[in-house]
C-alpha cells in the first residue's frame, strides 16, 4: 500500500458538466488509475494512483486529448489565492448586452425580411466563412465527439446550422452559431461565478503570518508556520491559523467561520480559528492547525467537494439528456421525411439543446451551499439538500446539543462516611482524562472548590454510562443508575431527578460513595426552533438521550417533543434505523462527537457547533458553524427553497423545449429564430437560480 498515492492536478477550460465526464474518462482510462473525482468549480481533478500509477506528463497528455490542459506549474493549495475574475466579469456584462441586442435585431429582421434581403445580396461563401470562424471552437468539440462516437449537446444545432448553410440560408446558420457561443459563455458565467464563491470564500484567509522565532517577530507566509509557533495578532488583524491563546485578550469576530457577527470574547486558553478577526486588544497564539487542516480550510475543501455529491435529481437530468438528443435526432428526421421540410428539420435540431437540462440542478445546488456556507452552514452536497427537503422525522441528541452544554455540579452528597471534598475529588480525578461535558462539570467543580486532582491509572470511558478508573489501588467509577447499579437502591435521588437533574454517581471498589447532581441550561432559543420546524412539515420530533427518564422527560416537555431516555450510543442507532425501515427519512441533530454513528446513520446527520471539532465536521452531512438552534429550521428552508428552484429550472425547460419543438417542427419557428429561443431557457435558469445567492 506503501506506494499508492493520491495526486491534486489542476485541470483548465472546463466550462460544463459534460466537460467533468470527458476529463474524468480520459484520465479514468490510464494505467494505474484507481479512481479519479473532478471537481469544476475548483477545476481540479482528485486521482488515486495504484503502485505504478500514471505521472504527470501522462496525465496531461491524456486530458490535453481531451481537450483541456493542465497548467505548467501546479498552484499551491493553500486558500486564499485570488484571481482575476473582474475583467470575465466585465466581458460576461458586454455579452449579456451584445446578446440582448442581437436578439433584438434577430427578431425584428425576421418580421422585416431582413435576413432575405442580407442573403441575396452578400455572396454564399461569404456567409461561409463567417460560419466557420465562429463556430470553430464548437466545431472542433462536436468533431472530437463524434470522433469517439459521442454526441455532445451541440452535435445537433451544428447539424441544423449545416443544413441551414445547405439551402442556402447562411445569415441562419451565423444566428445558429452566434447563438451557440453565447450558450457556452452563459455556462461559463455560471462556473465562474460558483467558483468565484468558493475564491471569495477561500480569500478570507490571511496569506501571512508574523511569528516568533528566536525571540524576535517575523512576517512569513503562511506556508511557512510550523505547529506549535506563537503567532502574534494585533488589532484589526485576521488570524492566520487555528490555535490556542497563550496570553493577551481580544474581541474576535468569527463571522468567517460561523457567519454570526457578534464578537466574541477570548483569552488565555480559548480556541481561535484561521479566518477569523481580532476587533479590539492582541493576543499571542500557539498554532495547532495550519493551511487545509484549520477549520476554515476544511471548510472551503468540504465545499468545493459538495460538487462531487451529484444529486439524484442530476443523475436523472444526465439520463434524461441521453433519450433527449436520439428523440429530437428523430423528431428531426421524422419533420424531414413527413413535412420534406429542411429548415422545418433544422429548426427542430436548434432549439432543443439539453444544455439547460444538464444546467438546472447543479447550479442551483452550489448557489444553495454557497450562499449558506457564508452563513455557517456547512452542507456536504447537494444530495442532503434534497433529502433534507423530503424528511419527516427529526431526532435530538440532549447533552452538549439542546442545552447549552456547560453543566453545573449543584449537588454533591457524600456517602458511607466519606467528604464531600473526598467524593469530589476521586469523582473528578476520574474523570480526568474524558472529554464528556459532564466529566468537565465535575472537574470544575472540584476546582471551584479548591480540591486538588490525583493521577487516575487504566482510565476507561463508557460511551453512554460514564467513567472507569484505578485511583491510589482503588476501582473508582463515575456514571449514571445503569453504570452504577447500585444507585437504584438509593432513596435521596428522586427529588433530584424530579428537578431536570442528572445524577451521577460515584463508586469505590463496589461501593457507593457519593452523587453528584448536574444541571444544565437549556438553549433559550430550541423551543421556537422546534415550532418553526414543525410547521415545516416535520411530523415526528423525538429526543433521544442517555440520561435518565424524569430529567429527558422535563426537557421534553419544556420544548414540547417526544422522548426516549436511558440510551446507549448504539440504541440510538437502532432507533434511526426503525425509523428508516418504516419508510421515513431521518434527520438528526446532535454534537457530533459522542453521537458520530448515529449522525452517520441518518439520512441527514448534522453536527451542532462544528467549528473547531474536525470529528463532528467529518462525521456530520451538514456542519452548523455556530451552536444555534434557528440554523435548523434555516437549513430545512434552505433545502426546500433549493428543490423548488430545482424543479422550477427543470418544469421550465421542458415545457418550454416542448413548445419550440412542435413549433419548430410545424415549421412556425424558423430556424433563425429557433436558435434565439434555445438561449433563453439558460438565462432563465441563471436568474432563477441567482435567487438562492441572496439569503433572507
Ligand atoms: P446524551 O444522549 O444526552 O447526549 P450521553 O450519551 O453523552 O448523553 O451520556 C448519557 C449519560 O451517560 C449521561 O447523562 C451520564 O449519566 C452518563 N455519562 C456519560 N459519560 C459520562 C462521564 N464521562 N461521566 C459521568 N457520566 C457519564
Ligand atoms: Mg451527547
Amino acid at each position: 500500500m506503501a506506494n499508492e498515492r493520491t495526486l491534486e492536478v489542476p485541470i483548465r477550460g472546463m466550462d460544463c458538466a459534460e466537460c467533468v465526464a470527458h476529463v474524468q474518462h480520459a484520465i479514468a482510462g490510464l494505467a494505474g488509475v484507481k479512481s479519479v473525482d473532478v471537481f469544476l468549480a475548483s477545476e481540479k481533478a482528485v486521482i488515486q494512483l495504484g503502485p505504478q500509477g500514471a505521472d504527470l506528463p501522462t496525465i496531461r497528455k491524456a486530458v490535453e486529448g481531451a481537450g483541456y490542459s493542465v497548467p505548467e506549474t501546479a498552484q499551491d493549495d493553500i486558500p486564499g489565492q485570488p484571481r482575476p475574475t473582474d475583467f470575465t466579469r466585465s466581458i460576461l456584462t458586454l455579452f449579456g448586452i451584445v446578446f440582448a441586442v442581437v436578439l433584438f435585431i434577430v427578431v425584428v429582421g425576421e418580421w422585416l425580411g431582413l435576413f432575405e434581403t442580407i442573403t441575396s445580396r452578400v455572396p454564399w461563401p461569404v456567409g461561409l466563412i463567417m460560419v466557420l470562424i465562429g463556430g470553430y471552437p464548437i466545431f472542433r468539440n462536436v468533431i472530437r465527439a463524434a470522433l469517439k462516437r459521442q454526441v455532445i449537446a451541440h452535435t445537433l444545432m451544428s447539424l441544423g446550422a449545416l443544413a441551414a448553410l445547405l439551402v442556402g440560408q447562411w445569415a441562419t446558420a451565423v444566428v445558429v452559431v452566434f447563438f451557440m457561443r453565447v450558450g457556452d459563455y452563459a455556462e461559463q458565467f455560471t462556473t465562474e461565478r460558483s467558483r468565484r464563491a468558493i475564491k471569495n470564500l477561500a480569500a478570507m484567509a490571511p496569506q501571512t503570518a508574523r511569528i516568533e522565532r528566536a525571540g524576535e517577530e517575523r512576517t512569513v507566509p503562511i506556508g511557512e508556520v510550523q505547529v506549535g509557533e506563537i503567532v502574534v495578532v494585533r488589532p484589526g488583524e485576521k488570524i492566520p491559523v487555528d490555535g490556542e491563546v497563550v496570553s493577551g485578550q481580544a474581541t474576535i469576530d468569527q463571522a468567517a467561520i460561523t457567519g454570526e457577527s457578534m464578537p466574541v470574547e477570548v483569552g488565555t486558553g480559548s480556541k481561535v480559528f484561521a479566518a477569523t478577526m481580532a476587533r479590539l486588544g492582541s493576543v499571542r497564539v500557539r498554532t495547532t492547525h495550519i493551511g487545509k487542516d484549520t477549520t476554515f480550510g476544511r471548510v472551503i475543501r468540504l465545499v468545493e467537494e459538495a460538487e462531487a455529491h451529484r444529486a439524484d435529481v442530476q443523475r436523472i437530468a444526465d439520463k434524461f439528456s441521453a433519450y433527449y438528443l436520439p428523440v429530437v435526432g428523430s423528431i428531426a428526421l421524422l419533420t424531414l421525411l413527413l413535412r420534406r421540410d429542411p429548415l422545418a428539420a433544422a429548426a427542430v435540431t436548434v432549439v432543443a439543446c439539453s444544455c439547460s437540462f444538464a444546467l438546472a440542478t447543479p447550479i442551483a445546488m452550489l448557489a444553495s451551499i454557497g450562499a449558506a456556507a457564508k452563513a455557517g452552514l456547512l452542507i456536504k452536497g447537494g444530495k442532503y439538500l434534497e433529502t433534507l427537503a423530503k424528511a419527516d422525522v427529526l431526532l435530538l441528541d440532549k447533552t452538549g446539543t439542546l442545552t447549552l452544554g456547560k453543566p453545573q455540579i449543584t449537588d454533591v452528597i457524600a456517602l458511607n462516611g466519606l467528604l464531600q471534598a473526598e467524593v469530589l475529588a476521586l469523582a473528578a480525578t476520574a474523570e480526568r482524562y474524558s472529554e464528556h461535558p459532564l466529566a468537565e462539570a465535575v472537574r470544575v467543580a472540584a476546582k471551584e472548590r479548591d480540591v486538588a486532582l490525583g493521577q487516575p491509572r487504566q482510565f476507561e470511558a463508557v460511551p453512554g454510562m460514564g467513567v472507569r478508573a484505578e485511583i491510589d489501588g482503588h476501582r473508582v467509577s463515575v456514571g449514571n443508575a445503569r453504570f452504577v447499579p447500585e444507585a437504584t437502591k438509593l432513596p435521596l435521588t428522586t427529588e433530584l431527578e424530579a428537578q431536570g437533574k442528572t445524577l451521577l454517581f460515584a463508586t469505590r471498589d463496589g461501593q457507593i460513595i457519593g452523587v453528584l447532581a448536574a444541571s444544565d441550561t437549556l438553549r433559550a432559543e430550541v423551543p421556537q426552533a422546534m415550532n418553526a420546524v414543525r410547521q415545516l412539515g416535520v411530523r415526528q420530533i423525538e429526543l433521544l438521550t442517555g440520561d435518565n427518564e424524569r430529567s429527558a422527560a422535563a426537557l421534553a416537555q419544556q420544548i414540547g417533543v417526544n422522548y426516549r431516555a436511558n440510551l446507549l450510543p448504539e440504541d440510538k442507532i437502532r432507533i434511526v434505523k426503525e425509523y428508516q425501515a418504516q419508510g421515513h427519512i431521518v434527520v438528526m441533530v446532535g454534537d457530533g462527537v459522542n453521537d458520530a454513528p448515529a449522525l452517520a446513520q441518518a439520512n441527514v446527520g448534522i453536527a451542532m457547533g462544528a467549528a473547531g471539532t474536525d470529528v463532528a465536521i467529518e462525521a456530520a452531512h451538514i456542519a452548523l458553524m455556530r451552536e444555534d438552534w434557528t440554523l435548523v429550521p434555516e437549513v430545512f428552508r434552505i433545502a426546500r427553497r433549493t428543490m423548488r428552484v430545482v424543479k422550477m429550472n427543470i418544469g421550465f425547460t421542458a415545457v418550454y423545449n416542448l413548445l419550440g419543438l412542435t413549433l419548430a417542427a410545424f415549421g412556425i419557428l424558423p430556424p433563425i429564430l429557433a436558435a434565439a429561443a434555445q438561449s433563453l431557457p439558460d438565462l432563465g435558469i441563471l436568474g432563477n437560480s441567482a435567487r438562492l445567492l441572496r439569503r433572507k
